[in-house]
C-alpha cells in the first residue's frame, strides 16, 4: 500500500479493512476495483464487488460499530480516505429526523448484510459450482444508490483536495485597496484568500469556499488566512513606516464566517494572530455578513465579545439580507460596506442611487463610515463621492493582487503623497 494525506494504493489482493476492525474511517474508490468479503474459518465469500465512485466502509464510521464485513482489492486501486469527522460533522448537524431515520436504516441493512452473508455461507457450504461463488452483484450492491449521490461524493472528494491544498500550502492571499474618498489614499486592504490548484491555476473563493463552509475546514482555513492577513499587515505597516515615517497606520479587513465564531479557540486565534505579528487589534477588522447574523443570538454575543477585545466589526454586503436594519439596531458596527449589487446600479437606476444615498446619511446619523464595494467605473466614483461615502474598493482603483504587489502600491502612492 502507498499513500499520501488524503488516499491510498492497493495492489491486487491487499486487504483494505477486515471485518470486526474498528472503522475510522471511510473511502471513496477513485480508480480500481474492490472485493466486499465475509471470512468463516477458511472459508472466504464474497458479498459484492465495487467500483469506481462508490463509497465503502461508511457504515462502520456513523455508527460507530466494527466492520461487518472484509474487503481487498481485486486490481491496483486508490482510494480517497473519507474521515470520520468530515461524515459525523454532516450528520450531527442534520436535522433530528434525518438522524433518526438514517440510524433506523443502518440497522437494517446491517441485519439484511448479515443474512445475506449466511445464506451465501450456506450455499457455499453445499457442493457447488466454481461459477456459483461468484458475487451475485458485480456492479453494485450499495444501498445508498440515490439521485443525489453523484454531487455528495463530488463533494467529499472537492473536501479532500481542500484538505490537502491546506496540508500543502497551497492557499494564498490577495489583497485588495480600501480607498479613502476624501484624498483618494490607500486606508486598507482586504484579505481575500485563493486557492492554487495542483493544475496551478488560481481558484476564487466562490468556488470553494461554500464547501470549506459545510464542514468544519473553515475553522482551520479561517485560522490560517487570519493568521496570514495580520503577518502581511505587519510587513505592510512596517514597510510604510520606513518610506514615509510618521504615525499613519493602515489597517487589514479579514472576512470571518460563521462557523469560526463557533469554534472554541476562536478568540484565542484572534490574540494570539495579532500578538504573533505584532499588530493591533483596531487595525484588523473583522467583516461579517449579514448571513452570519441571520443565525441569532449568540451571533451577537461573539461579536460584541471581538469589539470588546479591540476588534473592529464590518457588516458586508450590507443590504442583501432580509433585515438589515435591525442588525444596526441591534449592535454597533464600525463600518457598513454596501453590496456591489447596489454600486453597480446607481448610475443608470435613480431608485437604486437614492437607496444608496440614504444608507449613507443613515450612517452618517450613526456615526458609522460607510465602504462602497465593487466600484468599476468615474460616474459611480462620482455618484458616491457626492453622497458623502468615505471609503470605497473595487477594480476602478485596483483588483485584488499578490502582498508584493500590493505593498508596492502602497509605498509608491504614500512616497508620491509625501512629495
Ligand atoms: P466579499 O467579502 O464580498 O469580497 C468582495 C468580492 O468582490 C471579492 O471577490 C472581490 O474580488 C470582488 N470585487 C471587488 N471589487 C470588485 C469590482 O469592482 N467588481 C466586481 N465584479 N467584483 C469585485 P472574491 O475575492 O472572489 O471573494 C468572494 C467572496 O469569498 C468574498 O466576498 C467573501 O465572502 C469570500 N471570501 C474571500 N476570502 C475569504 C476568506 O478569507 N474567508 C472567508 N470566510 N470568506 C472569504
Ligand atoms: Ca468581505
Ligand atoms: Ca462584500
Amino acid at each position: 500500500m502507498t499513500s499520501n494525506k488524503t488516499s491510498k494504493t492497493y495492489q491486487p489482493g491487499e486487504l483494505i479493512f477486515l471485518m470486526g476492525d474498528e472503522g475510522d474511517c471511510a473511502y471513496i474508490i477513485e480508480r480500481g476495483r474492490i472485493e466486499i468479503f465475509v471470512q468463516d474459518d477458511d472459508q472466504r465469500t464474497p458479498i459484492s464487488v465495487l467500483g469506481v465512485g462508490e463509497i465503502v466502509g461508511e457504515m462502520a464510521i456513523i455508527d460507530g460499530s466494527p466492520r461487518s464485513a472484509s474487503a481487498c482489492a481485486i486490481e491496483e486501486t486508490e482510494l480517497i480516505i473519507v474521515s470520520r469527522d468530515q461524515l459525523s460533522e454532516r450528520i450531527d448537524t442534520a436535522d433530528p429526523v434525518v438522524r433518526l431515520l438514517i440510524s433506523i436504516l443502518l440497522k437494517r441493512m446491517r441485519q439484511t448484510n448479515q443474512k445475506a452473508a449466511q445464506t451465501i455461507v450456506q450455499k457455499n457450504n453445499a457442493p457447488a459450482p466454481e461459477a456459483d461463488r461468484e458475487p451475485e452483484n458485480k456492479s453494485n450492491s450499495c444501498p445508498s444508490d440515490y439521485s443525489e449521490k453523484d454531487g455528495v461524493i463530488e463533494k467529499i472528494r472537492f473536501e479532500a483536495k481542500l484538505l490537502d491544498a491546506l496540508k500543502s500550502n497551497s492557499f494564498t492571499l490577495f489583497f485588495q485597496p480600501i480607498v479613502d474618498l476624501q484624498n483618494q489614499r490607500i486606508a486598507g486592504f482586504e484579505a481575500l484568500i485563493r486557492w492554487i490548484s495542483p493544475t496551478g491555476t488560481m481558484v476564487r473563493p466562490d468556488i470553494f469556499m461554500g464547501v470549506a463552509e459545510e464542514t468544519s475546514l473553515i475553522v482551520p482555513i479561517g485560522k490560517w488566512v487570519l493568521h496570514q492577513a495580520c503577518r502581511d499587515l505587519a510587513t505592510f505597516q512596517a514597510e510604510l513606516d520606513k518610506a514615509i515615517g510618521g504615525n499613519e497606520k493602515i489597517f487589514m479587513s479579514v472576512n470571518i464566517s460563521g462557523r469560526q465564531f463557533g469554534d472554541a479557540n476562536f478568540f484565542d486565534e484572534l490574540e494570539s494572530a495579532t500578538q504573533l505579528a505584532g499588530v493591533e487589534p483596531k487595525h484588523v477588522k473583522l467583516e461579517i455578513t449579514e448571513r452570519v447574523l441571520l443565525e441569532g443570538a449568540t451571533v451577537f454575543h461573539w461579536i460584541q465579545r471581538c469589539r470588546d477585545m479591540g476588534f473592529p466589526i464590518a457588516l458586508d454586503d450590507f443590504g442583501t439580507g432580509y433585515s438589515s436594519l435591525s442588525y444596526l439596531d441591534r449592535f454597533n458596527a464600525d463600518n457598513i460596506k454596501i453590496d456591489q449589487s447596489f454600486i453597480s446600479n446607481i448610475v443608470e437606476n435613480e431608485r437604486t442611487a437614492v437607496i444608496v444615498k440614504s444608507i449613507i446619511d443613515m450612517s452618517h446619523g450613526l456615526n458609522i463610515p460607510v465602504i462602497a464595494e465593487g466600484i468599476e467605473s468615474a460616474n459611480e466614483l462620482a455618484i458616491l463621492k457626492k453622497a458623502n461615502c468615505r471609503f470605497g474598493q473595487g477594480y476602478f482603483f485596483a483588483k485584488p493582487m499578490p502582498a508584493q504587489e500590493a505593498l508596492e502600491l502602497l509605498v509608491s502612492q504614500a512616497k508620491a503623497n509625501a512629495a
